[in-house]
């Protein structure tokens, strides 16, 4: 995305406010090119930079309007939620989730709370981020869900994987009609449980998984049970996590 395109994107973010200037009267000299926005969010600042855009009102602002279109990873957020005070993007944060971000805000907020719930609080909970999987993934909306299991368009298949850690997480609709929870991992997780948590709209789905060695690596899988009614409680998007905190 070049500078003009992402100035068009931002004017029509505004569209239905016409006063919008083409140049942010809150824009410094300092300020990165609105180019470089994209990548410095979503990977990283130099040093130099992350000075400036934290303290930078301009720069907080496009940091959320970033944001808007790619969420923050949930990790990040997870931490902020669990410490705003440490947050370093504290007021793009709160644009974000004053917005557009309400939704992942709320799922990320359902882990980070039963997280405290189970004593992983502060440092803790920050421990246990790094040996936790975790994706936002949209869910077919529930009128596809209450499509009868034999036809196609009631099928999903949502997967991840996650380098880092050695794993990938599948959430599927099985032909079956069943929804299901499938990992593969490393063999250092063989024999390992994993407990694997689905956030959405209404109670949460849990399952402890336990990963048995095969020829390819650690396995595992949990049946939730029938799609349709697991899908509507969870609503149109939801936070899949898998935690391999050691027991
Ligand atoms: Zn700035």
């Amino acid at each position: 995305m070049n500078d003009a395109q992402f100035a068009s994107m931002v004017r029509t973010a505004y569209a239905d406010n016409p006063s919008v200037p083409e140049k942010h009267p809150l824009r410094t000299v300092a300020c990165p090119p609105l180019t470089r926005f994209p990548a410095g969010v979503t990977e990283g600042w130099t040093a130099e930079e992350q000075s400036h855009t934290q303290a930078c009102a301009y720069c907080q602002k496009v940091t959320a309007m970033v944001w808007k279109e790619q969420p923050p990873p949930w990790g990040t957020m997870a931490s902020y939620i669990a410490d705003p005070e440490l947050c370093p993007e504290l007021r793009a944060f709160q644009i974000y989730v004053g917005s557009k971000g309400r939704r992942y805000y709320g799922l990320v907020r359902q882990f980070v709370e039963a997280s405290s719930t189970r004593g992983l609080l502060g440092e803790a909970l920050k421990a246990a981020l790094e040996h936790t999987a975790g994706f936002f993934t949209p869910l077919p909306v529930p009128e596809t869900a209450l499509a009868t299991a034999t036809e196609d368009a009631s099928s999903f298949e949502l997967a991840k994987t996650f380098p880092d850690l050695g794993v990938s997480i599948t959430l599927t609709n099985a032909p079956t009609g069943n929804l299901t929870v499938s990992l593969s991992a490393d063999r250092r997780y063989g024999g390992r449980n994993v407990q694997v948590t689905v956030f959405g709209s209404g109670e949460p789905l849990q399952a402890g998984i336990r990963l048995n060695m095969g020829d390819s690596g650690a396995h595992g899988r949990h049946v939730f049970g029938p799609a349709a009614p697991l899908l509507n409680r969870l609503g149109l998007d939801c936070l899949v996590t898998a935690s391999f905190v050691d027991d």
